[in-house]
């Protein structure tokens, strides 16, 4: 059998830019080894009755224009209205509210007047960032050795837009983007529990802590991706909407597809074989999977310039992520707001919790007092639970993929153990209210989602591994230096999230256009 395009992986990326060569009117076949597509966007049931909604939790940067092109809303998406607040609670007294957005700061935020006022400049500065840096994560990396005019065209508007922040922020940016996020945020802010929550998203997936430098820049980068409140049903919502839209203009996709190998002909990408041992041909190869299984597993070496196999093995990816689901009978209740229910929660006290943290993980060791990242869908979205129940999604932070002893049993049980414990100590009945959970390691990524060491961004977001370095710079603009194979998942700028813009800029280049 043959397509004009395979698309490996029916994860976000994969089906976007399946829904965009389809709808350009290409014979399009996307194979995914799951038996749902949505990768690690998928949604699934992890215990009888309790449904998750895939494995992250944020879905503000989901490109609107991929929302338009696909028409994404006709196939069932739609936005939130505001973002729910982030609750930190604390051993002792109220802990904060804060919201994530830029909706007003909640009544009861518990923070101090000098706080309050910051926040709110703060936010605004990041808005301006980020309306900034915005051109730069919507358009492909820029080509630094480019001389057309198009392309020298497109640096320079990308310049003209930092311009236009005006020499103070200019400046305040130029001088914070090499920073650690802790030295920005203790300039700026009085409560150590804020400061800790505020830190957690530039160091998430990253092989760094809050006094890594450099880590400012990664809230700033985040903060220019947010493009809304977030998809209603979060990743589970838009890939089914994706997935809808990519049938709808045409593309087949076919579940319980595992691909082998890549098939390569002087030099050409020409096809591939499932586990199965059945073939496809194909005049172009986009690849969804990360780039060290896509060109380090799925093609002979011989078929690789060593130069690039090189590059792509110096691609750093050390997962320092873990899952947990927890299926509950009723809702979380925190001692430090009794009677409240929360939507998204982070449990860490101070920068310095999540310093020692990473600090284990560097040297191979489970974190003692992990770093919480928590959704609770079900408070938005009952029909996930039966009647009164929860569920709840953590994300663990800072849990090694290169484990000392390595992963076992015992291993699994000591992380649960902290988790449990950790979280135990704001909510109080925990354990009695646990009915079931699932807990994926790093380890279990990699086998069930394909995830190079588990890496949740199919790459370090480093910064040598951004721009026209993601993942190196002989594939930073989607084609590969094997004929016809291109790359499109979070593994290429602009990184990992939920933001369908990888697979949307590999869809163009594949097309033609810029
Ligand atoms: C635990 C976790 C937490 C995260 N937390 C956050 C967060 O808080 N904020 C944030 O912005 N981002 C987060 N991310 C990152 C974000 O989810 C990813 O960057 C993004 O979803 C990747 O989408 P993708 O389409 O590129 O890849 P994927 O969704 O990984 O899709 C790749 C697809 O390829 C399939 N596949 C793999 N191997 C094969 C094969 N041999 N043959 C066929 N198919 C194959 C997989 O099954 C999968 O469906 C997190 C990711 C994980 C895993």
């Amino acid at each position: 059998m043959s397509a004009e395009i395979i698309v490996i992986g029916a994860g976000h990326n994969g089906l976007t830019a399946a829904g965009l060569l389809a709808k350009a009117g290409k014979r399009v076949l996307v194979l995914e080894q799951a038996e749902v597509a949505g990768g690690v966007g998928a949604g699934a049931e992890f215990h009888p009755g309790y449904r998750g909604t895939g494995l992250l939790h944020d879905t503000t940067a989901v490109r609107k224009a991929v929302i338009e092109e696909l028409s994404l809303h006709s196939h069932g998406l739609s936005l939130r209205g505001s973002e729910p607040p982030v609750f930190s609670p604390a051993l002792e007294g109220k802990g904060v509210l804060v919201s994530s957005g830029r909706e007003e700061l909640p009544d009861d935020h518990g923070l101090s007047d000098w706080d309050v006022e910051y926040t709110a400049a703060f936010r605004e500065f990041l808005g301006r960032v980020g309306a900034a840096l915005s051109p730069v994560l919507n358009a492909p990396p820029p080509d630094v050795f480019a001389t057309g005019v198009g392309d020298l065209l497109s640096m320079l508007k990308t310049g003209l837009s930092l311009r236009k922040l005006g020499r103070t922020d200019l400046l305040e940016f130029l001088r914070m983007g090499p920073m650690c996020i802790a030295d920005v945020l203790n300039e700026w802010f009085e409560s150590p529990i804020l400061k800790a929550q505020m830190a957690a998203p530039a160091v998430r997936g990253s092989f760094t802590g809050p006094w890594s430098p450099g880590t400012a820049l990664f809230l700033l980068l985040q903060t220019a991706s947010k493009e809304h409140a977030g998809v209603q049903g979060g990743p589970a919502g838009l890939t089914a909407a994706l997935l809808s839209a990519a049938k709808a203009n045409g593309a087949e996709v076919r579940t319980g597809s595992r691909v082998q190998q890549i098939l390569v002909s002087r030099g050409r990408a020409t096809g591939v074989s499932l586990t199965t041992g059945e073939t496809f041909g194909a005049e172009t190869i986009l690849s969804t999977c990360d780039p060290k299984q896509t060109i380090l597993k799925f093609i002979s070496k011989l078929d690789i310039p060593l130069a690039f196999r090189n590059d792509i093995r110096n691609v750093r990816m050390r997962g320092t992520t873990a899952k947990m689901w927890l299926a509950l009978n009723g809702p979380l209740e925190f001692s430090s707001r009794p009677g409240r229910t929360f939507e998204r929660i982070r449990i860490g006290e101070e920068l310095d919790d999540l310093e020692r943290s990473f600090d284990g993980a560097k040297y191979g060791a489970l974190p003692q007092v992990p770093h919480l990242d928590i959704w609770v869908p079900s408070v938005s979205d009952p029909t996930l639970a039966p009647s009164g129940h929860h569920v709840a999604s953590l994300l663990v932070h800072f849990v090694p993929y290169h484990l000392e002893g390595g992963w076992n049993d015992g291993a699994r049980t000591k992380l649960e153990e902290n988790v449990l414990s950790t979280l135990g100590r704001y909510v109080p009945d925990l354990k009695k209210k646990i009915v079931a959970k699932e807990t994926l390691t790093p380890v279990d990524l990699e086998a069930r989602y394909g995830l190079t060491e588990g890496h949740v961004d199919q790459g370090e977001p480093a910064l040598d591994q951004l721009l026209f370095m993601r993942p190196c710079q002989s594939c930073s603009h989607y084609a590969t230096p094997v004929e016809r194979l291109y790359l499109g998942g979070s593994g290429s700028h602009p990184g990992g999230g939920m933001t369908c813009a990888p697979g949307r800029f590999a869809a163009r280049a594949i097309l033609g256009k810029k």
